[in-house]
């Protein structure tokens, strides 16, 4: 009996797939770095709400690890970066062989859904002041009322200064809101709506001012004195707004969660925490075998439009960047021939499987939280559309690795076939003829003003694109 048991155990354990506990696999002092790793994250989190911010912080990194532009390295510096209208960076370290071999390129984004305000948005109603917003990205919108917001961005005046505005994140500095209705009015033009048509786009306007200007004979005092306010501080006229990216996003912090403090929850996680755990990864690599490359795009929210975002050409102009640095003649054929020759990974998050609605997950498939990174080998709806799906031979080759690096993986993709589906990046990669799969932090409330991961699995997600890096 005992022998029969003894042999059922050793067939279980040499075919079975098993996912693995990350937790079950930490000894205490990877669990401790995984901690550590966690509060570097919380700073980064609470200083990039935006993806102007996100830059700022990611250059300031980068260049005190030694990345320069490439004018200032004079031809021999193998840390390289460059920015792209200050939404959107690359980074590049030159690796040992030859770069003709192909990159090591890990792409994120660092924009998130927000509440942009619209181009003419100060108005007056009531004796209060409001703006109008515009939402961005996939909202739900009943999460962005009643919670206390910041205001982040950019106004450029006619004379071309760049005004930069953070009113929100500092102890003692005011925020903004949107007001809900009260229960007791709202069963007809709420509660007996669907949900998405609960809260109108056009309702999310965002509670600004009550002083009137001193003179009751003038209009809109309330808007007037506003307006006299930005004059007084910023230098700004009503117009200045029309030339302006100002965006609003929850004003509260990252903050672990539970007992034991084993989560952490923020907003902006998708996608910045594979933005940061790639951005770590890439400092700690010096002296890579491939030419390793961390791309951090803008406006994957909105379909990766735009010229910061993944549809555009940046990649290859930061290559020109990348091959003059290694001393090589930048031609067409060769960016062509390199893009084609690299391996990446489209370093987004996905849905870790909810407890209180399991029934859009399927179990078998989809990412459980705390079973560390999880590569997706495609993503999409309707059937795998609008998916770059990873070939089985590209799966085999960063499977062995991540195995053979000891790391903790999970394959997964975004709930049930019919459910729902979403996009990433990889397919704008994938054209250039490179490998690329998904691979990045399972999260919970994915979109919310406050989304959950565990530290353990944002641990994993740097370890993970670390080895990517490091490779053999
Ligand atoms: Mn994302
Ligand atoms: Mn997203």
């Amino acid at each position: 009996m005992e022998e029969i048991k003894e042999a059922t155990k050793k067939i279980e354990e040499k075919v079975k797939l098993k996912g693995k506990l990350v937790w079950d696999k930490y000894d205490e002092s990877r669990a401790k770095e995984a901690f550590s790793f966690a509060e570097g994250y919380k700073g980064f989190l609470g200083d990039a709400k935006t993806e102007r911010e996100a830059v700022g912080e990611i250059l300031k990194s980068a260049q005190g690890v030694g990345f320069c532009a490439p004018s200032e390295g004079e031809g021999n510096n193998k840390r390289i970066y460059r920015l792209n209208k200050d939404k959107n960076i690359g980074l590049a370290t030159l690796g040992e062989r030859p770069i003709e071999e192909g990159l090591r390129i890990i792409v994120s984004h660092i924009d998130s859904p927000r509440l942009d305000l619209k181009q003419n948005p100060l108005y007056e109603e009531l004796d209060m002041a409001l703006l109008r917003t515009h939402y961005y990205g996939g909202i739900k919108k009943y999460q962005w009322v009643a919670q206390p917001l910041a205001l982040h961005g950019v106004v450029v005046k006619e004379n071309g200064e760049k005004v930069r505005i953070r009113i929100g994140e500092e102890e003692g500095e005011p925020v903004f809101t949107i007001c809900d209705l009260l229960p007791h009015l709202s069963r007809k033009v709420q509660e007996e709506k669907k949900l998405k048509e609960a809260i109108e786009g056009e309702k999310l306007t965002i509670l600004a001012g009550h002083l009137p200007y001193p003179d009751q004979g003038a209009k809109e005092r309330v808007k007037l004195r506003i307006l006299e306010f930005l004059h007084q501080h910023y230098g700004l006229v009503e117009e200045d707004f029309l030339s302006a990216e100002l965006e609003l996003v929850p004003a509260s912090k990252a903050r672990d969660v539970g007992f034991d403090r084993a989560f952490v929850a923020s907003y902006g996680q998708d996608d910045r925490v594979c933005a940061y755990a790639s951005l770590k990864a890439m400092e700690e690599v010096v002296a890579p075998p491939y030419t390793t490359v961390t791309i951090f795009m803008d406006k994957e929210e909105i379909g990766s439009e735009g010229n910061t975002g993944a549809k555009s050409r940046f990649l290859e102009l930061f290559l020109t960047d990348i091959l003059k640095a290694a001393g090589k003649d930048p031609g067409d054929t060769l960016v062509r021939e390199i893009l084609f020759n690299s391996k990446a990974l489209s370093a987004d998050v996905t849905a870790g499987i909810d407890p209180n609605y399991k029934d859009v997950h399927e179990a078998q498939n989809n990412a459980k939280i705390g079973y560390g990174v999880c590569l997706s080998k495609f993503t999409g709806a309707g059937g795998k559309y609008y998916s770059s799906d990873a070939s089985a031979e590209y799966v085999g080759e960063i499977r062995e690795l991540f195995n053979r690096k000891d790391i903790t993986w999970q394959m997964g993709e975004l709930g049930k076939v019919d459910e729902g589906g979403g996009g990433t990046v990889a397919k704008y990669l994938a054209v250039h003829g490179m490998d690329i799969i998904d691979c990045g932090t399972p999260l919970l409330g994915m979109h919310s003003p406050f989304e959950v991961a565990s530290k353990g699995d944002i641990y994993e997600t740097f370890r993970a694109y670390r080895v990517f890096f490091e490779g053999e």
